[in-house]
């Protein structure tokens, strides 16, 4: 009883900073059309960018492999947990990012608290884009190396903190590929230049361009024709399953299997979700026509937005945020996109800065264009509505 006193407090003071979250229920598949606590809406913040959650063909990849292998995986990969299926997963992964080797982890989460805790020592620093994801911040925080936060993709920014730390023994430098709230790119052509004038290291999180980027939809590192050291990816966005994972070169796979804890002690992903990931690993390599769609469905949509007169930020990738300005406007914005059948969230600081609260809205490749002239024009009266345009 004390300890819900001393919560309910906390709760409290969450509440009064506007940060309290809970739940919504999804009531359908992940589809662009959804039931959403009862009510029908058109999503617009899904990260299943290529449809592929409720695909049949990984469906039926994962009903087929379930019914030989069971549901749970039973142990961790170096006990009883490693099948075949992990390993023809692996060497897909591989192929697909052009690297030696790969390795799973059960998210992407996972991945990247493994490799930065593990692979930088003390004495080594890492250097990280003020808005990479939680789990890259957790990484730097459970590593005995030092973290350098250097400003959002500034690239004179990371310059002068790399000049700073030539006397560490290793740097490494992290970042997204594609950022999860300002859909910009990351310039990694430039950060590996910097990397090679200053002996550093590139880690790259393609979790949001991985199947989107690049002419086979092989991420960020496609798409600039570079190859970083580490790139980690996950499963669980363009690629519809459930998983993270790890690409690069046959050592340091060898290493994070020795060395990474969130590898080793953990169990391992079931095989089914195996099966259905390499399934949409052949459908994303095979088939440039989702990828087409996809983009042209975000030029549709960034375009007309910009021509209404809106501020929309961030490059051409599925994330557009379209920025409302006060906190209060924005979410009065989002409350009258639910009212008219539209799921986006509003997202406010301390997630993004003071005055550029946003509509952060995600397209697919299966929003016909019907729910997108939709969408548009319920941006149009309600910016009218609320006097935004
Ligand atoms: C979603 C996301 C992750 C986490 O991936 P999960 O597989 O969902 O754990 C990691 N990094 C970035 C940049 C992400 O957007």
């Amino acid at each position: 009883m004390v300890l819900d006193n001393w919560l309910n407090q906390r709760l409290e003071k969450t509440k009064e900073a506007g940060l309290y979250r809970k739940f919504r229920t999804m009531n359908t598949a992940p589809l662009p059309e959804m039931v959403i606590d009862g009510r029908k809406q058109i999503v617009f913040s899904a990260n299943n960018y290529l449809g592929l959650a409720n695909d049949e063909r990984l469906i039926y990849a994962a009903e087929t492999v379930l019914h030989e292998f069971g549901v749970g995986s039973s142990g961790s990969r170096l006990t009883t947990g490693h099948t075949d299926w992990h390993q023809k997963l692996e060497e897909k992964i591989a192929r697909f990012k052009r690297t030696q080797a790969a390795l799973l982890f059960s998210s992407g989460f996972l991945a990247n608290v493994g490799v930065l805790s593990s692979l930088p020592e003390k004495g080594d620093v890492i250097l990280s884009d003020q808005y990479n994801h939680a789990s890259i911040i957790d990484g730097c925080r459970l590593s005995k190396a030092d973290t350098v936060v250097y400003n959002h993709i500034d690239m004179k920014d990371l310059e002068e903190k790399l000049k700073e730390a030539l006397s560490y023994n290793r740097r490494f430098i992290v970042t997204d590929g594609v950022y999860s709230m300002d859909g910009t790119i990351a310039p990694l052509d430039q950060i590996m230049g910097l990397a090679k004038q200053y002996d550093a290291y590139v880690i790259v999180d393609d979790a949001h361009a991985t199947g989107v980027l690049g002419e086979r939809g092989g991420g960020t590192s496609e798409y600039f024709g570079v190859h970083p050291d580490v790139v980690i990816g996950t499963l669980s966005k363009a690629v519809g399953t459930e998983g993270g994972f790890v690409a690069g070169s046959t050592a340091l796979i060898d290493f994070l299997l020795n060395h990474a804890r969130t590898f080793i002690f953990q169990t391992a992903m079931p095989p089914s979700i195996c099966a259905a990931s390499y399934a949409a690993l052949e459908i994303i390599e095979e088939s440039k026509e989702k990828r087409q769609l996809l983009f042209s469905n975000i030029k549709k949509v960034k375009n007309s937005l910009i021509e209404m007169g809106y501020t929309v930020k961030g490059d051409l990738t599925p994330i557009i945020p379209v920025i409302i300005g006060d906190s209060q406007d924005a979410v009065r914005f989002a409350e009258r996109l639910q009212e008219n059948g539209i799921y986006a969230p509003a997202i406010r600081p301390p997630t993004v800065p003071n005055g550029e609260s946003r509509i952060r809205l995600t397209v697919n490749s299966d929003h016909s264009s019907e729910q997108i002239n939709y969408l548009l024009e319920c941006f149009h009266s309600i910016g009218k509505e609320l006097n935004m345009i």
